[in-house]
């Protein structure tokens, strides 16, 4: 049985992988939970799961968290604070943890996770865009696996098993296009928060799901494949497929083309992730490819979608500017879902802060000075968008 933990377990990977941990109680094991501030749910979680350890960020909860599991015997270990999210992370005998905490606050508890000798079910963007620099090294002193949980680069990484790292040629990462795929650009402007949220495709969190209307999500995805793979910058391409049904392709030196594809469900690449290099027997939906219909490929849009071409900047700039496009981005879509600023004025803000950034943007950064800098952008982008929303 596999030993896991869970970070960001209320949230949408987290209650994924839950609902595969109580599909498959003969192969996984849950020792440690952490989440934000669900009360509800993490007791919940925890009445089902029997965690070992248990951390609640929002520590001005905890006492309601324990009122709320008074029964359970026995009790698991009760933390608050995001250093109690750390100890969860580099906790006992888990053998994987899922990094599913949204944003830079999932960056330290994964490196502390790592630190521990812990393998990595990766759904946190952030450690690899932001710490990418600081990571990979880590990655390789303490012998741990990163096993990419989102479905984008866990198509590639299923898809380059087998393959000699020589081998491969080209990344092509499948695109949605998100909410306003159908719609013409000179009508964004007028986006509302309900009309980001409207997903054609997959069920995501709020931040994520607006990510996929910007197409930030692609581009983040593109640094993420960079370091995931050791690819270069010009061999990662964006593919638009409205389908979802491919979920990435890898091309070989040889031009052979591979593709993974299913239906857009996450739980697929988690149980990969969790259960890697086993293939296990799921009675979820096949594909049926006849019912999946036609399959169709575009050109993405550069001008309706200028974060892309951001986030190909930011990362081809390196050092720590892939984490100040992160942090500038997560305070824009904050400030949007939070009807502060526009839809259009979330890339606008990030330019202004990543081109503020470019002198102070050094080429091999700490984790201190990652840290530093998605502060600093994160002030920054509070800044820039009080000047577009007058
Ligand atoms: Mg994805």
């Amino acid at each position: 049985m596999k030993a896991i933990a869970i970070l960001g377990s209320t949230g949408s990977i987290g209650t994924q992988t839950l609902d595969i941990v109580a599909q498959y109680p003969d192969l996984f094991r849950v020792v440690g939970l952490a989440a934000g501030r669900n009360v509800a749910m993490l007791a919940e979680q925890i009445r089902q799961f029997r965690p070992e350890i248990v951390a609640l960020c929002e520590a001005e909860k905890l006492p309601e968290l324990q009122a709320a599991i008074a029964e359970v015997n026995p009790q698991p270990i009760l933390l608050a604070g995001n250093e109690g999210v750390v100890e969860v992370a580099r906790y006992g005998d888990a053998e994987i943890v899922v990094t599913g905490i949204v944003g830079c606050a999932g960056l330290l508890p994964t490196v502390a996770a790592i630190e521990a000798g812990k393998n990595i079910a990766l759904a946190n963007k952030e450690t690899l865009i932001a710490g990418g620099p600081v990571v990979l090294p880590l990655i390789e002193k303490h012998g741990v696996k990163l096993f990419p949980a989102d479905s984008e680069h866990s198509a590639i990484f299923q898809c380059l098993q087998g393959v000699p790292k020589s081998g491969l040629k080209r990344i092509l990462l499948t695109a949605s296009g998100g909410a306003f795929r159908d719609w013409p650009v000179e009508k964004l402007e007028l986006v509302t928060v309900a009309d980001a949220l409207k997903h054609p495709n997959w069920s995501m969190g709020r931040k994520i799901t607006v990510d996929s209307a910007t197409l930030m999500n692609k581009g983040l995805e593109v640094i993420e494949a960079h370091f995931l793979f050791g690819m270069a910058y010009e061999n990662i391409e964006i593919v638009i497929h409205p389908q979802s049904i491919i979920h990435s392709l890898i091309e070989l030196q040889d031009t052979s083309v591979l593709a993974q594809l299913g239906w857009p469900d996450m739980r697929l690449p988690l149980l990969y992730a969790l259960s890697y290099p086993e293939r296990i027997h799921t009675d979820w939906e096949r594909l049926d490819l006849v019912k999946a219909g036609d399959l169709t490929f575009k050109e993405p849009d550069h001008q309706k979608y200028p974060c892309m071409q951001l986030a190909y900047a930011a990362g081809r700039a390196g050092g720590s500017m892939p984490a100040v496009l992160n942090a500038a981005n997560e305070q824009a879509v904050a400030l949007f879902l939070a009807e502060k600023i526009r839809f259009l004025d979330i890339a606008r803000c990030i330019e202004t802060v990543c081109d503020r950034f470019t002198p102070q943007n050094r080429p091999t950064p700490s984790l201190d000075d990652i840290v530093a800098a998605d502060l600093w952008a994160r002030e920054e982008a509070m800044a820039v968008s009080q000047q577009l929303s007058n």
